[in-house]
Order: structure tokens, then C-alpha cells, then sequence
């Protein structure tokens, strides 16, 4: 594994050819080197062109990417592998229209479906992993209020909680999730939500009453503010950073997302986020989680 982050003119380099990025698909498959999955048999011709590796002995035919993002496209690995390394590198987030430009894409929608069948996996990824520790939550609505209505009782487009685990002493933060729920604002709901996110805690609130089913969970919680009001970015600052610098980049760079579409910006997001410290293997972790996903099809993504 490379210990810089590749130069773009390295990356090009050592990814130009979809034979080079075959070949690196290959060993993050089957890192032992190719084993027939019916006969065990270890040698194999490989077909190009379908990604294929079609076993010497027996004939079994093993595919390099189904059941994976890959499965089926009619794009080159090599634009894949760009977007998904410019993806890994762009803190902020990346314009589908400036990649469709960029990597000669012929369709918009060819490019903006790549973008959310990447994202998807690394959703499906962080969706391994709970946060533990010192928690902060809070949550917050994405797209406009109705006009008049103001707060938490906000007729918002959608809701999403904010976790951010966070170190203890230092006070930085460590890793993040973000759930977008629905509206209704039952205490299951949330409760069911939370436990997905959060191991073990101690968990940090505002004074809102909503969150009083905490309570009744094996956790820790810390009421920090009377009510839901002015304080809450000073006693819980970084889910408020983290909540100003992705709304930031929905609007900036995404122009607005519908939330049917929402969650997997949020995951985009996290990951990023929760690998940050490790910026030389984003890219192969990011290849892996594409690789460990299955994908989803354009029809199921429509709006
Ligand atoms: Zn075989």
C-alpha cells in the first residue's frame, strides 16, 4: 500500500491503462492470487474485456467485478478509478457536471450514477461501525422550512442526526455519523436510529425533550442546555462544524439535494471525515469499499 498520497501525474502513471486497473482490482479481490472457487484450481485465462478469469482446469468462469459498483458498466475503469480517487481527495465534495467535463463522460446521467453507486459503498462501509465514547448529538433539517415555521417543530424537507464521537481528553473529534430519519418524531424512531450509531457512551445533548428516551438507554446523558437555544454550538461544537461545513458543501457544490438522494451525501461525507488522518490509503480503501458493494442501477436511484 502507497504510504503518499499519490501526485495526480503518479496516479495517472500507475492507473492510465484499464490493464493496470484490472490488475489492481485483481489484488484487492483475491490478494492470495486467483483460486477457482469451484475446483480450487490456482491458474486461470483471464478475458479483458468482461473482466473474466475463466479457471484452466474446471472452466468456471469467476467475474473481477460482479456483485461489485463495476458489475456490467460500459465505462472505463480507468474514468472510474479517476473519479473515485478525485472523490476520496475533494474535502469538499465534487461537482458531477465539472467530472462529466473532466473525464469525458458522455452523459450526465452516466457520471451522476457512478457518483451515488460510490457513495453507496461507502455508506455500506461505515455501516460496520458504531461510535463509542464521548458522544455529541444533535440534529438538524436540510433543505428550507416552510416560511413562518422556525426550529425543531419545522416542517423541514428532512431530518438527519448528527453524531460526533469525540476524544477524550482533548476534545477533538473522532468519527462522525449522520441518519437521515423520517419526520415523525416518535421516540423509537430515534431511539432505534441511535442504536444503530452509538456502542457505548456518554452521550452529550441540548435541553430538548425529545431526547428524553436517552434516558431510558444504557447510556450516559448529559442535558447540556436549558432548551434548544443559542448555546447549543458552544457546548456542542463540533456537530454544529460538522453540520455547517456539509450544508455548505450541499449548497456550494451539489446545488440542494432532494433527500431521497440525501443519505448518501451524508455518507459521502462521514467517510471522508472519518478517514481524514489516513489520506494515503483512501484511495484503496475506497476501491475496496467499491468492490465489497453491490450495486445499485440508475432505475432505482430516479428520482
Ligand atoms: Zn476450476
Amino acid at each position: 500500500m502507497q504510504q503518499k498520497t499519490l501526485s495526480l501525474l503518479q496516479f495517472q502513471k500507475k492507473f492510465g491503462t484499464e490493464q493496470a486497473c484490472q490488475k489492481q482490482l485483481f489484488r484487492l479481490r483475491w490478494p492470495e492470487g486467483f483460486k477457482c472457487p469451484r475446483c480450487g484450481h490456482a491458474e486461470a485465462y483471464f478475458h479483458s474485456k468482461r473482466h473474466l478469469y475463466q479457471c484452466k482446469s474446471c472452466g468456471y468462469q469467476a467475474s473481477l467485478t460482479a456483485g461489485t459498483v463495476f458489475h456490467k458498466t460500459r465505462t472505463p475503469l480507468t474514468k472510474w478509478f479517476w473519479l473515485i480517487w478525485l472523490m476520496g481527495r475533494q474535502k469538499s465534495g465534487i461537482s458531477m457536471l465539472s467530472m462529466q467535463r473532466m473525464l469525458e463522460i458522455k452523459t450526465y446521467k452516466t457520471v451522476w450514477t457512478m457518483g451515488h453507486k460510490i457513495r453507496k459503498a461507502l455508506g455500506d462501509r461505515d455501516a460496520h461501525y458504531r461510535l463509542a465514547g464521548l458522544i455529541e448529538k444533535d440534529d438538524t433539517y436540510f433543505g428550507a422550512p416552510k416560511p413562518g415555521k422556525r426550529g425543531r417543530g419545522a416542517a423541514g424537507k428532512a431530518k438527519v442526526v448528527v453524531a460526533v464521537a469525540v476524544e477524550t481528553p482533548g476534545n477533538k473529534p473522532r468519527f462522525a455519523a449522520m441518519h437521515m430519519v423520517p419526520r415523525v418524531s416518535g421516540q423509537e424512531i430515534q431511539a432505534l436510529v441511535w442504536a444503530r450509531l452509538v456502542a457505548e457512551v456518554v452521550v452529550k445533548t441540548d435541553g430538548w425533550q425529545g431526547y428524553s428516551f436517552l434516558d431510558a438507554l444504557p447510556y450516559r446523558h448529559e442535558w447540556l442546555v436549558p432548551g434548544s437555544g443559542k448555546e447549543a454550538p458552544k457546548v456542542l461544537p463540533w456537530v454544529h462544524t460538522l453540520i455547517a461545513n456539509i450544508k455548505g458543501n450541499i449548497r456550494g457544490v451539489h446545488h440542494g439535494v432532494s433527500p431521497k438522494h440525501l443519505p448518501r451525501y451524508l455518507a459521502e461525507f462521514c467517510y471522508r471525515f472519518n478517514r481524514r488522518f489516513w489520506e494515503p490509503q483512501m484511495f484503496n480503501r475506497m476501491l475496496h469499499a467499491s468492490l465489497n458493494s453491490s450495486s445499485i442501477t440508475f432505475s432505482e436511484l430516479r428520482p
